[in-house]
């Protein structure tokens, strides 16, 4: 199976999409048409393990790996370095709402689901299109990805990783993340600006030519961890289809029964892969796209209009901070079927800052999609009383998600049953988790790792233990003209 870009049907095979990240004319790489999944492949699915279910629903996509490369993958991906067993487990809140954890890995984030697996299939698909050069990764985060892409990256051969993050726009926890990372082939740098300028200048450096041929000749070129890149989505339909599995493994759901799936969502990569795993069969009823007060896919979602041009919110939830969804052209263009009709919307979208979708498209769009937001003062409180009702506690990302869940409810009296898509471990952002849960989070973010642990009686994960008597190995921090030259100095 190929794949092709959203803006001129280009076409590549599977370790093309993956190894090139963004297609040549700045479009992103889809697959031409989308696997199927049975109802007798999901019962099967219901029988494996974690691993298993990677290895089965990633196979359908990559027709030009074997099952043992991706068994080896899969292996070093999801093992170990996951503090659960089940990787990506779901935790039953009662009998109509359940948390789908993706935050057992290495980083404490979701984005490691994808990030652990992303090297292999990455440096795999280099050598399969015969690549001679060394891959330098370089990364635009609003906080979690950063980590998770150094981790994922680190001392991998053949490879260098370079992180820019928005100078004081990611936690006090994510950056000491990032400037302690370990590892001979990483760097970290700070951006003056918000997550759109370090995207927009990441972008920039990838369209420049001039760059690539001082790179090239030099033995190098560089590619993307972000969530454009195929190989990030991949490993993300996993999930789904694994918290399905689990449902009906727990007696939650009859097989063949619909659910809702309520995704905390920014960069538009987390809610996609869902939908992929929806358009091979899995059922679901509808997808609930949650958002911070940079509510600009709820907007988008209710009116057909996606208008960036609008203020910047530094919110709880900083990995949600977005205003340029980067992944929405994927589902633009299978919606639409059209790569002209994609081009345009991302034409207007750079020269106007906003588009209209067509009324046919929005319909589409409205079938399978709703959508909400919360502000920071309703995030903090469905921490509280989530923690007051139930005892689990919850990080903002979440949160976000889970009240537009209840307002979702009350406002349509759908109570189908519904997975809340957990995206980070509540010691992630435990100045507010704390505050929320009536706590006193006056000192540096890494010292409430301890005081939310007390107060919660929960062990903090391992990888965030000690963060604050690790050295800081990066302290630099650049405007964004200079991004292109501290990536020429980095390699
Ligand atoms: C990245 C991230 C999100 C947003 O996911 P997208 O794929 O960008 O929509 C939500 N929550 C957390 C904790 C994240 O790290």
């Amino acid at each position: 199976m190929n794949y092709y870009s959203t803006r001129s049907l280009t076409e590549t095979t599977a370790a093309g999409a993956i190894a090139g990240g963004l297609a040549p004319d700045g479009g992103l790489f889809v697959p031409m048409e989308i696997p199927a999944l049975t109802v007798s492949d999901l019962e099967a699915l219901c029988k494996m393990d974690y691993r298993q279910r990677a290895v089965n629903v990633m196979a359908r996509y990559l027709p030009e790996f074997s099952a043992e490369e991706l068994e080896g993958f899969a292996k070093a991906a999801y093992g170990e370095n996951f503090d659960d067993p089940a990787i990506a487990p779901v935790h039953a809140l009662d009998d109509k709402t359940s948390f789908l954890e993706l935050w057992h890995g290495p980083t404490c984030a979701f984005k490691d689901m994808a990030l652990q697996m992303l090297p292999h299939l990455l440096t795999a698909s280099l050598k399969k299109n015969g690549e001679q050069r060394q891959v330098c990764i370089l990364v635009a985060t609003s906080g979690d990805t950063g980590k998770a892409a150094l981790q994922g990256f680190a001392d991998v051969a053949g490879t260098k990783i370079m992180v820019f993050y928005p100078n004081g726009g990611v936690s006090d926890v994510q950056r000491l993340q990032m400037v302690t990372q370990q590892g001979n082939n990483v760097g970290v740098c700070a951006v003056q600006g918000n997550f759109d300028d370090a995207q927009t200048g990441v972008k920039q450096i990838f369209g420049n030519a001039d760059i690539a041929s001082q790179l090239n000749s030099r033995g190098w070129f560089l590619s993307s961890a972000n969530s454009i890149n195929w190989g990030r989505l991949l490993p993300q339909v996993v999930y789904y289809i694994s918290a399905y599995c689990d449902e009906v493994n727990a007696g939650r759901i009859q097989m063949g029964e619909k659910i809702n799936f309520v995704v905390p969502t920014g960069n538009f990569g987390n809610i996609l892969a869902g939908w992929y795993a929806k358009q091979m069969g899995l059922p679901v009823n509808r997808f609930v796209c949650a958002s911070n007060e940079n509510n600009v896919l709820t907007d988008f979602i209710r009116t057909g209009t996606y208008n960036r041009n609008r203020p910047f919110h530094v919110t709880a939830s900083p990995s949600m901070d977005i205003l340029v969804s980067s992944n929405l052209e994927r589902l633009l263009f299978t919606l639409s079927g059209s790569a002209p009709e994609t081009d345009g919307y991302m034409k207007d979208l750079r020269e106007k800052g906003q588009y209209t979708v067509s009324r046919e498209l929005l319909g589409k769009l409205q079938s399978e999609f709703s959508c909400g937001f919360c502000d920071d003062v309703r995030t903090r409180a469905a921490i509280g009383s989530l923690w007051a009702e139930h005892h689990y506690l919850m990080d903002t990302h979440t949160a976000v998600a889970y009240q537009v869940l209840c307002d979702y409810r009350k406002e349509t009296g759908d109570d189908t049953p519904a997975v809340v898509v957990s995206t980070a471990s509540p010691f992630k952002f435990c100045d507010h988790v704390l505050t929320a849960i009536g706590g006193n989070a006056d000192a540096p973010g890494v010292q409430l790792i301890d005081r939310l642990s007390q107060a919660s009686g929960i062990p903090a994960p391992k990888p965030l233990a000690g963060l604050a008597e690790r050295e800081v190995r990066f302290r630099g921090c650049v405007e964004k003209n200079l991004m292109p030259q501290t990536v020429l100095d980095f390699i």
